[in-house]
């Protein structure tokens, strides 16, 4: 059956800034996995957005804090003319035109909203636990709609008390974006927002140590954080390449030795590790988190103690046990887009058969 869905995007960034981190990109594969499956996919986003795959609608007004760096009893803000709330009333408008809604925000007005709308609002949570509020909202919209929540790991899943309430849906991409390459240069590569949950200072450090140089991508979130990792370790080579699309963002990955994936906290997917591994890059990432699911150790890259940058150091002399070829399989294999979207389908189909 051909579903009419409608994607709510984050409400902390438009698309394409980067602002939005992993769920950026998530949008555009999860749209492109179901057009191509023959749904119609429509996204609404904040003002500013820059999206192909699909029709898109900007709406105006001021973006959301970010939940990320919250402690666990903050309570729920808003901006008075909130983009959130913005594309919420806009959604209540046109939902008699949709089969499903869709929400990407980790955010706790559309969990609220859920039991109020007719049309059933699906919830694709982004990160683990951070905010005692959050948790409440969600486990009171599964109390409405039992299968309207999914995450994208089992670990992620298992930061909330409803573990078990979750659909896991892993991801998907469009492996056609991503070459690979079989003869890397020297460096090394690390990919993200740039943040304290994702330390880079350890793969600085480790980059330091091994006398590698390291190529740093992605979204400057913390300009004081950074200027301070740069100034602890005045010896590494780092070369800050600032935000780039993925066919620019994988002309440099492909090129690398190994990726590394050094969260503090619990990351709920990466997507970056499936980037690197569809270019044939190994990933060498802390054993937390979505990237410990995902890494095959000693197959795909190797899986090093958390916050031990000793491990990372050992883990990059050892990269020549590592087939290139084999990273690409294994992305080929679970991350396509094909294997996305038949799995969101199943997620989809059962909310819709719920009485
Ligand atoms: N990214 C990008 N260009 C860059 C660096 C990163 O498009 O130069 C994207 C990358 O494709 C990924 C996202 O930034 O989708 C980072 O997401 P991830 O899931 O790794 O972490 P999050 O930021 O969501 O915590």
């Amino acid at each position: 059956m051909t579903l009419r869905l409608l994607f709510v995007s984050t409400s902390v960034g438009p698309l394409g800034s980067g602002m939005g981190g992993g769920v950026e990109l998530t949008i555009n594969n999860l749209a492109h996995s179901l057009l191509q499956r023959g749904h119609q996919v429509q996204v609404v986003a904040p003002d500013g957005s820059q999206f192909s795959a699909a029709p898109i609608i900007n709406i105006e007004g001021q973006l959301q804090v970010s939940a990320q760096h919250q402690s666990r009893g903050t309570p729920i803000e808003m901006p008075g003319d909130s983009v959130l709330g913005n594309m919420w009333a806009y959604a209540r408008r046109v939902q008699a035109d949709f089969d499903l809604i869709v929400n990407f925000a980790y955010d706790w007005l559309p969990l609220y909203l859920t039991q109020f709308f007719q049309t059933p609002v699906a919830h694709l949570i982004s990160m683990g636990s951070l905010t005692e509020a959050i948790d409440q909202v969600i486990s009171r919209a599964i109390a409405y709609s039992p299968q309207c929540i999914a995450v994208h790991t089992r670990s992620q899943a298992e930061t909330f008390d409803f573990a078990d309430r979750c659909h896991v849906l892993g991801n998907g991409f469009d492996l056609s974006l991503y070459k690979y390459c079989a003869e890397p240069s020297a460096g090394l590569a690390w990919l993200g927002r740039i943040a304290p949950e994702k330390a880079l200072e350890d793969a600085v450090r480790a980059s330091e140590q091994a006398g590698l140089p390291l190529q740093v991508l992605g979204h400057l979130q913390d300009q004081d954080y950074f200027d301070q990792t740069l100034s602890q370790f005045p010896g590494a080579q780092v070369d800050y390449l600032g935000f780039l699309p993925t066919d620019k963002m994988q002309q440099v990955l492909r090129r690398c030795r190994a990726l590394l994936v050094t969260p503090r906290w619990v990351e709920a997917f990466g997507n970056v590790v499936i980037e690197a591994l569809a270019c044939g890059v190994p990933v060498i990432a802390y054993r937390r988190g979505g990237p410990a699911e995902i890494v095959r150790d000693g197959e795909t890259g190797w899986l090093v103690e958390p916050d031990s940058v000793e491990g990372l150091v050992d883990a990059i002399a050892n990269l020549s046990q590592i087939n290139r070829h084999a990273c690409r399989q294994q992305a080929e294999q679970d991350y396509s887009l094909a294997a996305l979207g038949e799995r969101a389908e199943q997620w989809f189909d059962k909310i819709l058969r719920q009485p």
